[in-house]
């Protein structure tokens, strides 16, 4: 009732104008990762470590945009930079720019083993077009994830192939066919995975196993430290490509990201979110030099020899020079590491609350991705399906009440189970925070 009150009283304005949009924006919230319950607050601020919204409630900021701004939101520093190549350029000319170029170096700066690197327009575009990469080099046809794995919402690599338990598609408007050539393991389950390429051999071979390195769901489902070594010598032995969706973990779990963490060097990198520092068009592949010559310059894309991606927006000045200012400012500040440090001190103080109260939680991060588990359940057995459904949406009605009550206390998360920390995020601001969840947890 406390919270309901919250946002009844407190949070009128965001109510007012989130009721207007659902006359004409589908649902009234158009990002996955907004709030949704009681209903979305509208934010009209964000610096840092603080979100303010419209009726002027200050918030702690655990979303960061779902995980980009690992310098905090709305960092000075590049913003200025940024704005001053904008200021020449503007934002698009769809010619060659400079920074394009400096982007891809900066990025081979840190992680050697992006090569070649091919800036596009999304986590999720990028991950199509590793996808057609690994298929056009391998002349292979038979793709591989990861059950629970998010690669964002293009056809062959939905979330989960089916709902569990059922044979309905999990996503509505997703045909059969569409993910007719893609076959899903279950987390952990090395086995399964052999057994999945050995089974492919017949029907075209494995192009590529694609794996979120700390596991399905930015790790919410974590994977044990010599997994991803695991898997790659599976791809070697069946020849298969080994994609990494770093998308989340690029930058924020480390310069190197998750390769530099596992010591794992994956043939293909899937980037998004952290690689534009936040700013829009966030996302690329890079990798193997001879892999990468499948992508042919963005002008081959219709000769046959090489496949075809692109986007009018693609590699745009503002993009790119976003992302090369953010990179070379996380080096220069150590942005992963202070961000680690918070998502570490966050973690322990959370963990150290849920053993006062007694709470059947559990508390876990890698770095600055901090998962706050509320269900009672780790969700780490993806092969029970009925179950898996049955607890899913306990999980889901529960999390949401939680992501309300912490909102209603000042502290804004990722779907009241997973945050994600910044450079912005000093000992005080996680002190602040952990007082705010003593209070909800109370
Ligand atoms: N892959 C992972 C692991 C992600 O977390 C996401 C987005 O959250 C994507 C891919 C899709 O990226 P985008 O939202 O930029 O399309």
């Amino acid at each position: 009732l406390d919270v309901l009150n919250y946002f009844e009283t407190k949070c009128t304005a965001s109510r007012e104008i989130t009721e207007r949009a659902k006359r004409r924006i589908p649902g009234g919230v158009q990002h996955n990762l907004a709030f949704n319950y009681p209903f979305p607050l509208a934010i009209d601020r964000a610096e840092g470590a603080h979100l303010t919204d419209r009726d002027g409630n200050v918030y702690i900021d655990f979303l960061q945009a779902g995980g980009p701004t690992i310098l905090g939101s709305n960092y000075a520093p590049v913003n200025e930079q940024v704005a001053a190549v904008i200021a020449e350029s503007g934002p698009v000319t769809g010619l060659f720019h400079e920074y394009e170029l400096k982007l891809a170096e900066i990025i081979h700066e840190f992680m050697p083993h992006i090569e070649m690197y091919r800036s596009l327009g999304s986590g999720t575009e990028a991950v199509m077009a590793a996808v057609r990469a690994a298929r056009a080099h391998t002349g292979r046809k038979m793709v591989i994830k990861v059950g629970g794995a998010y690669h964002g919402w293009s056809d062959t690599v939905v979330y989960a192939l089916r709902v569990p338990g059922t044979f309905r598609m999990n996503a509505k408007g997703i045909p059969w066919g569409a993910t007719g050539r893609t076959r899903e393991t279950f987390p952990h389950d090395l086995g399964a995975l052999r057994r999945k390429l050995i089974e492919n051999r017949v029907r075209g071979g494995t192009a590529a196993v694609i794996v979120e390195p700390f596991g399905p769901e930015s790790g919410t489902r974590p994977v044990p430290r010599d997994y991803n070594a695991a898997v790659r010598e599976l791809c070697d032995e069946f020849g298969a490509l080994l994609i990494f969706d770093e998308v989340v973990t690029g930058f924020r779990t480390g310069m190197g990201g998750a390769a530099g963490y596992f010591g794992v060097t994956p043939d293909l990198t899937v980037f998004g979110k952290a690689v534009s520092g936040g700013y829009p068009m966030a996302g690329g592949v890079g990798g193997r030099a001879d892999v990468m010559s499948v992508f042919g310059s963005g002008l081959d894309g219709r000769s046959g020899a090489h496949i075809q991606v692109g986007g009018t927006l693609s590699a745009n000045p503002l993009s790119c020079a976003a992302g090369y200012f953010a990179i070379r400012e996380m080096a220069r500040t150590g942005a992963p590491v202070l961000a680690g440090r918070a998502g570490d001190r966050l973690t322990r103080g959370l963990q150290r609350l849920i053993d006062r109260y007694g709470l059947p939680y559990v508390a876990y991060n890698q770095g600055s991705i901090v998962h706050l588990e509320c269900s009672g359940v780790m969700l780490l057995d993806m092969r029970s399906p009925i179950k898996l459904l049955r607890e899913n949406k306990a999980r889901k009605t529960l999390m949401e009440q939680m992501g309300a009550a912490y909102a209603a206390h000042g502290i804004i998360t990722l779907a009241g189970s997973r945050m994600y920390t910044s450079m912005a995020d000093t000992d005080e601001v996680i002190d602040d925070a952990l007082a705010r969840f003593d209070r909800v947890f109370a």
